[in-house]
């Protein structure tokens, strides 16, 4: 019988994290301070995050150790399992051989735990008590609430009243877990309040939710901040996927001609691609591709400028993709990818060519995602379904083309909270909407004047 999922032993587990930033052509740009224009020190963000996490971001380090604590717990899940397309394959009737490694086995249902659970130990060692975090539509809620869970930490999400109302079931998933969830904008910040005043309807969005999580971690002493994606140390954690997946190919005797993930802040797509950017620097001839929404076109139609991490503009200024901190992301099913900026590490990538690009409409997507769950069985997340178009447009060109070819890409989550979003298109209710140019140059016209 020919294989259909790799699997490694849990002794398999990656003992150290892999981080990009000594293995960069230039050197990265400096993180602004939002207040004095100036660039931020550790002490900035000593209030934001505990020193660990903040000795990683800066780490020029290239391997660093994973404490046994975390990957105790990462073996809940961990090695995930890497799966030959076989079906799909057949289906396409193309001779590329195909490849996805799935995240979706993680409790919470994709790669987010990967970092949720260092940042917790981190939190755990440097005597943080409670962390407070935002979620959208609840991937990074659940997933940080699971972690805390995990390390006896008391956890605060604030979630986008809209999505707490209407997509409840990560509310419960949150709540099982032991998390505090707070609809934002909530009465409990100044942030919140001020919304409030003004409109007592408000629907929240998430750049309120990570003004009333960053207030309420700075406004107390034993409370830490934890963000989901785009951080360097962020995208370091999520390595364990490629470094897995590395060892998972050379098992079969194989290596991909190109990697794919879908980018939203850009953590699952470094997690799968950073390891193989190494072996690229050194030469490997491999394509690396990351796949976002049309409608949120960061890396494809944004500018590589300093901007603000969030809409108040509370947060740290980096140099990054960007499509403007008061862009107003239309509400597609993807809740993941809407993201005005991209991780700096992506996006630097992005800018020295080492990394392509591609905007895909909602619509193909689903229409991949379905293909898939038809021939493998695995329903995607939405977000997930941007990686699988990707993975099957290059199928069909290497079918046109008569080459065999190898596609890796990565699976980040199942979509069995988010079933609206398929009803939706069975129902014929999913439009392609393309982010208009001019919206974009508007936004654009507010970005920070960083002078160094
Ligand atoms: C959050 C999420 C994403 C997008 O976030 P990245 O930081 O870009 O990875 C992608 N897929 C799934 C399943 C998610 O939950």
């Amino acid at each position: 019988m020919k294989t259909t999922k790799i699997l490694l032993p849990e002794d398999k587990i990656p003992r150290q994290w892999y981080n990009i930033i000594p293995d960069l052509a230039g050197a990265m740009a400096p993180v602004i301070h939002p207040g004095t224009n100036q660039p931020v020190t550790p002490d900035d963000l000593l209030p934001l995050f505990p020193m660990p996490l903040i000795e990683q971001e800066v780490s020029t380090q290239r391997w660093i150790d994973i404490p046994d604590e975390v990957r105790e717990i990462l073996a809940l899940w961990r090695p995930s399992p890497v799966f030959r397309a076989h079906r799909l394959e057949k289906v396409l009737g193309t001779p590329a051989k195909i490849y996805y490694k799935y995240e979706g086995v993680s409790p919470a249902g994709s790669h987010k735990p990967n970092t949720a659970i260092p940042q917790a130990y981190y939190n755990k060692v440097f005597g943080t008590k409670r962390i407070a975090s935002e979620t959208g539509a609840g991937q990074w809620g659940s997933s940080i609430a699971l972690a805390c869970q995990m390390f006896g930490l008391e956890c605060t999400v604030y979630m986008v009243k809209v999505s707490f109302t209407q997509k409840p079931y990560r509310k419960s998933m949150m709540q099982l877990w032991g998390a505090e969830v707070i609809p934002s904008p909530s009465n409990l910040t100044n942030a919140g309040r001020g919304i409030l005043e003004k409109d007592p309807e408000s629907n929240g969005s998430l750049g309120i939710a990570i003004s009333e999580a960053v207030e309420d971690a700075v406004t107390h002493e034993d409370t830490r901040y934890s963000l989901g994606s785009v951080l360097n140390h962020v995208c370091m954690h999520q390595t364990v996927i490629g470094l897995e997946a590395k060892e998972q190919m050379a098992l079969v005797g194989d290596y991909p001609d190109v990697v794919i993930g879908c980018h939203g802040g850009g953590s699952n797509f470094a997690g799968l691609a950073f390891p193989f950017v190494a072996d690229k620097a050194n030469g490997k001839d491999i394509r690396i591709l990351a796949m976002e929404p049309i409608s949120c076109p960061t890396l494809t139609k944004g500018v590589y400028n300093f901007d603000y991490g969030d809409t108040a503009k509370m947060a740290p200024i980096s140099k990054m993709y960007t499509l403007g901190h008061d862009f107003m992301p239309p509400g597609i099913h993807a809740g993941g990818l809407r993201y005005h900026g991209a991780a700096p590490l992506v996006s630097q990538l992005v800018h020295e060519g080492v990394v392509e690009a591609e905007a895909v409409g909602q619509v193909e997507c689903f229409e991949a995602a379905v293909q898939f769950s038809r021939s493998e069985g695995i329903i995607p997340a939405p977000e997930s379904s941007h990686a699988i178009r990707g993975a099957i447009n290059e199928a069909m060109r290497a079918k046109e083309e008569g080459k065999e070819k190898t596609i890796l890409f990565n699976l980040s989550g199942h979509g069995h909270v988010d079933m609206a979003a398929y009803d939706a298109y069975f129902a014929g209710k999913l439009e392609n909407y393309e982010y208009p140019s001019e919206t974009i140059s508007e936004s654009l016209k507010n970005l920070p004047d960083v002078k160094l």
